[in-house]
């Protein structure tokens, strides 16, 4: 059942009444198109979220320290503050997880969001399938499961506990310890975007002074070892200038 309220303060509110025992993940949806935001809302309500809407930076800002959301999807362009100065609002006092809806095709201010503390993003126009996966690999995070043990890329099984990989034919690889700490890091969170500077940190201690090829070279080292067809990799996907993503 779906019951809605209006909201003078521009926010509005539909709720899903959960039945017992059922955790119910409230989202809180920021966007000033008003035809996207029906469209998000309505898609997430009916998918047992509880949504909560705001179609301004401020209203934005509100609903995000007034009803706790757990995950807030968040648009870039709004008529107000713009979606970098929400970013910088929430993560003054909280780590909710937080999804970019950009419309840029530069992606500057998609990597300005990630450095402020956004955790992914996606550009428009995007299906709900793909923000759906985004949002479940944010939470998966947020929410700490079991660390895995074995994991499958493409065709070959990593055991990250014995520290071995094993070919379709039973013939191990060799993956050295910086390769295992990368591709670890990756694994443990499939589709996630894991921001190069988080990779090089845990390769090297930090990120700073640090030379991104670095990084581009240890993936290109992984990606031979482990991907089907190296020279379009599947499974350890690229995202230009902000990181690395797994995609199982
Ligand atoms: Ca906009």
């Amino acid at each position: 059942m779906l019951v809605g309220s209006g909201h003078r303060d521009g926010t509005s509110q539909y709720r899903r009444l959960p039945t017992e025992g059922e955790a119910v993940a409230r989202v809180l949806l920021v966007e000033d198109e008003r035809a996207l935001l029906r469209a998000l809302a309505m898609n997430f309500a009916a998918r047992g979220f509880e949504v909560i809407e705001a179609d301004t930076g401020s209203a934005a800002l509100a609903a995000a320290a007034g009803r706790e959301p757990d995950i807030i999807l968040l648009d870039l362009g709004l008529p107000d503050l713009g979606g970098l100065d929400v970013i910088r609002g929430v993560r003054a006092y909280s780590r909710t997880p937080i999804v970019v809806l950009s419309a840029r095709t530069d992606s500057s201010d998609k990597i300005t969001a990630l450095d402020l503390g956004a955790d992914d993003y996606v550009t428009k126009p995007f299906s709900i399938g793909e923000l759906l996966a985004r949002v479940r690999a944010v939470t998966r995070r947020v929410s700490r499961p079991e660390p895995v043990d074995v994991v499958r890329v493409g065709a070959v099984v990593l055991d990250l506990v014995r520290k071995t990989a094993t070919d379709p034919d039973g013939g191990g690889i060799h993956l050295t310890p910086t390769e295992w700490r990368l591709i670890e890091a990756l694994v443990q969170e499939p589709g996630r975007l894991v921001p190069g500077r988080e990779l090089l940190t845990r390769l090297r201690g930090s990120a700073d002074h640090v030379d991104r090829s670095y990084l581009r070279i240890y993936v290109a080292q992984l990606r031979r070892k482990l991907e089907p067809e190296p020279g379009r990799p599947r499974h350890i996907v690229t995202e230009p200038g902000m990181g690395y993503r797994f995609q199982p």
